[in-house]
């Protein structure tokens, strides 16, 4: 083997300069980020503020460090009244008053462990935010819902099915939080749904005469609010049939509840396939050293781990706090999968950004970081028709003298040979 100074071959003196000013520039195109980013507060770097914080819940709730974590003593302590809520963080008499109102419409509860990540000092922090309502959530008056999704959608008990092979079954209408932002608030209701045996029975059957149904999601609600031994069950009776290919769940717990991921739950996973776990961190404030544990033990399990955020305004309608994000995601192994914009439905319009919004988020990822930190923007269409991409433009023409004319992430206008 030839043994060669440096490498790669090939790069004369007026090559390195080059590349060298190149560098610069680079350098210079995400200046703005890391300035921007360190401003944005990540769990990570959080660790000590958090804990301060849980020491000050667990007193309040008289719990200790090892109901901390078990996950049906955070289910069960959930947090749902104003009194106790105002004893974690301050609130003022209109505060509580606004959230006991809009507590009337829709349900809120947050964990014990999701309430210790909210900045007590901060209004508009981005975990609160997405947990404890806003007076907003009432003073909405449209009614845009959508019905129809529903109700054309469901061949058969449980199911959702939009696409040709694959499909949802929802296993419960339970949640591990009342997200505020939650595209399913009104089926949300006053009380937790697990729907009969019975029905997810017709479910399967539906999937085993459909042979060419290969990918099912069980989701609901939040797939790992049932018990183990019903997901179970269900994941073996998939297992069962041929053309089910893969599994995936659907579920929040990594991020509001890490410690339903125990290891008694992975090695129940572990023996059932190919699985794939969807979950949706939408701030890095969420990514902690709690949420990266059950993400590294689902992983070694064998499950892949996704990441499907909201793109919400005031928590993460902004090109760098939704860069750091992405980062922030794959740090935990998580792989940035969906950014969903909004729907304009009853009481979440104050979180709705505007498409351009996220159009801007989507230019300033491809190039500027790694390719794996790039997910893909969805808008999803209207009566059920599915998921549709949106994206910034990078073809400017297709037909310039047989050449495709197109600009690259950098800004470079460029010609493309097309033909052979
Ligand atoms: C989102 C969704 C899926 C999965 O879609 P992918 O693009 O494959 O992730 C399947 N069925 C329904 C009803 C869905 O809403
Ligand atoms: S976990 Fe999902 S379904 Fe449940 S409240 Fe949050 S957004 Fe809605």
């Amino acid at each position: 083997m030839e043994i060669i100074k440096e490498g790669p071959k090939g790069v004369t003196e007026e090559g390195r300069k080059v590349a060298t000013a190149r560098c610069v520039e680079y350098k210079e195109a995400i200046q703005d980020y890391l300035d921007a980013k360190k401003n944005i507060p990540c769990g990570l770097d959080l660790t000590e503020k958090n804990k301060e914080q849980k020491q000050k819940i667990l007193s309040v709730l008289n719990g200790s460090e090892k109901d901390w974590n078990d996950w049906k003593w955070q289910v069960k302590n959930m947090i749902r009244d104003v009194e106790t809520l105002s004893k974690i963080f301050p609130l003022s008499e209109d505060e509580k008053k606004q959230i006991e109102e809009v507590g009337k419409e829709v349900r809120w509860g947050v964990s014990p462990y999701y309430a210790s990540l909210i900045d007590p000092d901060d209004p508009n922090c981005p975990v609160r935010m997405q947990s404890i309502p806003s007076i907003q959530e009432a003073l909405d008056p449209s009614i845009v819902t959508e019905p129809e999704t529903i109700l054309y959608n469901s061949p058969a008990p449980c199911i959702t099915r939009l696409y040709p092979d694959r499909l949802i079954i929802n296993v419960t209408n339970a949640c591990s939080m009342f997200c505020r932002h939650c595209l399913r608030r009104r089926d949300i209701g006053f009380e937790n749904i697990r729907y009969a045996k019975e029905s997810i029975k017709d479910a399967l059957s539906y999937i085993r005469e459909n042979t060419e149904i290969r990918d099912v999601l069980l989701t609901g609600g939040d797939a790992l609010m049932v018990s183990d031994e019903y997901l179970d069950w269900i994941l073996s009776e998939l297992d069962s049939i041929d053309h089910v290919e893969i599994k995936r769940l659907g579920t929040r717990t990594p991020v509001v509840l890490p410690m339903r991921i125990t290891d008694e739950f992975c090695e129940m996973l572990e023996k059932h396939g190919t699985i794939y776990l969807n979950t949706q961190f939408n701030h890095s404030k969420e990514i902690t050293e709690t949420s990266a544990e059950a993400i590294k033990k689902l992983t070694k399990a064998g499950v892949l781990v996704g990441n499907q955020t909201v793109l919400l305004k005031g928590i993460n309608a902004d090109k760098h706090i939704m860069k750091k994000l992405m980062q922030d995601a794959l740090r935990i192994r998580v792989k940035p999968y969906y950014i969903f914009h909004c729907k304009k439905l009853e009481g979440i319009r104050h979180f709705r950004a505007h498409i351009e919004d996220g159009l801007e988020i989507m230019e300033y990822l491809r190039g500027y970081t790694s390719g794996l930190a790039i997910p893909t923007y969805i808008i999803t269409a209207p009566s059920g028709r599915g998921k549709t991409p949106v994206n910034p433009n990078y073809i400017l023409n297709t037909n310039v003298d047989g050449q495709v004319l197109f600009r690259t992430w950098g800004g470079h206008v460029m010609k493309y040979d097309n033909e052979r």
